[in-house]
């Protein structure tokens, strides 16, 4: 198989990270035998100063043809929100133009790592959910949004609309990663106050008719939010919208014990690329000093392998390749215990791909 897969660095930790997932990517790819063109891009402040634009159009263009976006992160303290342009923008108009409506994040605690996290590694130990998001409607879309003021004072609207087709699409995308895993949905929603999550839960309910191998369950996000901590084993697809899919991805983080590990993909229409990325930001306050994490961009590239290209195998092997090195007992500084040696981030990136099968 030729994989062509635009490389987009960004800001920050990110070309640090994106560098390393590459040398992985192409060392799986030369081991099973497939071509590979590799794009490299820029984009976020990188591409401000360059260019004076967060993306430019070629870019995006060469994006729309690839199979596939690998990316860093954006921004940072330099590009503050005075900028003219905000860093940010390139990876808007990437999930816009692309039409990248779920956004799929697996959280798996590693057994080796149950020290990591910040609960109680009886609790946590075996988590492995899958968080589906929608990713380009709700509230951090929708119109009329303004803020203006009156003799009462200041007033601000936001508003959260959500069309069927919408809907409709991005629950599929749970029933069907539902199907291929443990056969749980967890659909999470506020109905009992919002029309929007009434209509969610109605579509989930008649679409659960389609998938009978699959068990759909109902959960407010307020109780979600508890559940996600009291018993996350307990859940294995979860489905919602954009913005409660927001919090409750970025708490189930938290599971894991670093920002640093987890993948994320965002994905479009079948046949249209993908978007895979690490869950964090920048890190400003690490950038150029060779000891971030490179393992949630890492397993990103698994994610790319799987929902680009299909190749599961290649997938699995990254992801046993990961585990192998963390089970060696090798931790970048975030992991490491304070005051014992950790790995630097190229040495990471170099155990992983001397660790793949
Ligand atoms: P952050 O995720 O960049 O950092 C939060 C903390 O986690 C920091 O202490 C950082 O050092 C640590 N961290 C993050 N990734 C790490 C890694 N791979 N290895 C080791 N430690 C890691 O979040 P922030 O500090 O709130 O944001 C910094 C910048 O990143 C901001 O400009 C923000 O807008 C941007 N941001 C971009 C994205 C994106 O590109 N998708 C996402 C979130 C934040």
């Amino acid at each position: 198989m030729k994989l062509n897969v635009i490389v987009l660095p960004g800001d920050g930790i990110g070309p640090e990270v994106t560098d390393q997932a590459a040398l992985v990517l192409e060392a799986v790819a030369h081991r099973y035998g497939h071509q590979i063109d590799l794009q490299h891009e820029l984009v976020g402040g990188a591409c401000v100063d360059a260019h004076g634009v967060a993306l430019q159009a070629e870019t995006l263009q060469r994006c729309r043809a690839a199979d596939a976006v690998l990316l860093g992160a954006v921004g940072g303290p330099k590009w503050g929100v005075d900028a003219p342009v905000r860093p940010e923008t390139g990876l808007l108009i990437l999930r816009k133009e692309l039409q990248l409506y779920a956004n799929i994040r697996p959280v798996r605690v590693f057994s080796s790592l149950i020290d990591a996290t910040p609960m109680r590694p009886e609790r946590v130990e075996g988590v492995n959910l899958l968080f589906v998001r929608e990713l380009t409607g709700g509230i951090y879309f929708g119109g009329p949004k303004r803020r203006w003021a009156d003799e009462f004072g200041r007033h601000a609207v936001d508003t959260m609309p959500y069309s069927e087709i919408e809907i409709e699409r991005i629950l599929r995308v749970g029933f069907e990663a539902a199907r291929r895993r443990r056969k749980k949905l967890t659909s999470v929603d506020k109905a009992n106050v919002l029309e929007c999550s009434l209509l969610w839960r109605e579509i989930a309910n008649e679409l659960s008719v389609e998938y009978p191998d699959v068990s759909l369950e109902h959960q407010l996000v307020d109780a979600m939010a508890m559940h996600l901590i009291r018993r996350p084993r307990d859940f294995d697809v979860v489905v919602t919208e954009n913005m409660f899919g927001d919090i409750l991805s970025d708490e189930s983080s938290m599971l894991v014990g670093s920002m640093g590990i987890l993948p994320s993909a965002s994905l479009g229409k079948p046949g249209t690329p993908g978007l895979y990325e690490p869950i964090h930001g920048s890190a400003p306050d690490i950038a150029g000093q060779g000891i971030a994490n490179p393992i949630g961009t890492i397993l990103s590239v698994a994610l790319l392998l799987r929902y680009s290209h299909g190749l599961d195998e290649e997938a699995a092997s990254v992801v046993r390749a990961v585990e192998r090195v963390l089970q060696d007992g090798h931790r970048t500084a975030d992991l490491a215990p304070p005051g014992t040696q950790f790995v630097r981030t190229a040495e990471m990136g170099r155990l992983v791909v001397d660790a793949l099968d």
